[in-house]
């Protein structure tokens, strides 16, 4: 077993390790800030407030979204002998369905509309990925659910994969006695727990709503003042779907099995190794790495600016950038 590969194996056995027990908190607010806006202004007063910061938020995130697709189809194509710009085109149009989906999936206090604006954003998200590899940009549909990733494509047999991440998430949550809620689950169409009252963190007087790991949603049953469950669900959801956008990464990896064929130990295991997909997974241990540095790296991190951007109800004070 070569070095690379043991330095291979080594980062993506401590990034399943852990990488899902480091949750994705939302809405977290101290004591203090809480009081401070409740006697200075009314919620409403608040509320109307962080609208008006907002737009500009969601215009930053949909600008983003653009940018961020038409350069990974434009970049891709290019790679293999098309041309950049009108790749860079089709990105562009898939960047805005991506777009679409999270403004609707934003909106799941309401039934079905978080399975719609996540089926929605697979959409988008498969179109890009399909120009990126120099495939007709409708030619293959991409979703999934839980640890389970479903490819449709035409001409082909329906394929599926499976993401070794969220199964670690459902375990823990299970583990930490959180309700597996089906109804939730149903409407969002990802697996969805729930806890009971607030989580304080670490006795500082911060608590959380909800956390995602991967695209498993967790958040307060209980915590209806305020929206704070809403607000809360809507939070996570957004997270749930930044883990589609980085599917993209195991179809440019090369051939697992052949990896794995070169590994000591695991290369009895080289025929499976083509149904796991990591991608998600990787690109999750990438942006928590800053957090391990300092705290406040959470408040910046682009997961972060983006689910409290798109999160609705919005409030003045959920993120330092909408005060
Ligand atoms: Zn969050």
């Amino acid at each position: 077993m070569g070095l690379k590969n043991k330095i291979m194996a080594a980062a993506l056995g401590l990034i399943t390790l852990f990488g899902p027990t480091i949750n994705i908190h939302s809405k977290q607010e101290t004591i203090e800030q809480k009081v401070e806006y409740k006697t200075e202004i009314t919620l409403e007063q608040n509320k109307a407030q962080a609208r008006d910061y907002n737009l500009e938020g969601r215009l930053t995130v949909l600008g983003f979204d653009l940018l961020i697709n038409g350069l990974k189809s434009g970049i891709g194509a290019k790679y293999n002998g098309d041309d950049f710009w009108p790749a860079f085109g089709k990105g562009i149009l898939s960047g805005a369905v991506v777009y679409a989906g999270k403004e609707i999936a934003s909106f799941n206090e309401f039934p079905f509309l978080g399975a719609t604006g996540k089926l929605v954003h697979d959409l988008g998200v498969s179109m890009s990925d399909n120009v990126m590899l120099s495939k007709p940009i409708l030619s293959r549909y991409v979703t999934d659910f839980g640890p389970l990733e479903v490819h449709f494509e035409k001409g082909k047999d329906t394929k599926i994969y499976v993401h070794i991440s969220p199964i670690v998430s459902i375990i823990k949550n299970f583990a930490d006695k959180n309700k597996f809620e089906l109804k939730e689950t149903i409407y969002n169409f990802t697996p969805v727990f729930s806890f009971e009252v607030p989580l304080e963190i670490q006795q500082k007087g911060e608590f959380i709503g909800g956390y995602a790991s991967q695209n498993i949603m967790t958040y307060c049953r209980n915590c209806q003042t305020d929206n704070f469950d809403l607000s809360s669900k809507s939070h996570e959801m957004n997270h749930v779907l930044f883990f589609s956008e980085f599917r993209f990464i195991d179809d440019l990896m090369p051939k697992k099995s052949e990896m794995v064929e070169k590994m000591l130990f695991l290369h009895p295991l080289a025929p499976l190794a083509d149904y796991i997909r990591i991608g998600p997974m990787l690109a999750q241990g990438i942006f928590i790495l800053p957090k391990l540095f300092s705290e406040k790296a959470y408040w910046y991190s682009p997961q972060e600016l983006e689910a409290y951007t798109m999160q609705r109800p919005q409030y003045k004070n959920s993120h330092p950038f909408y005060r």
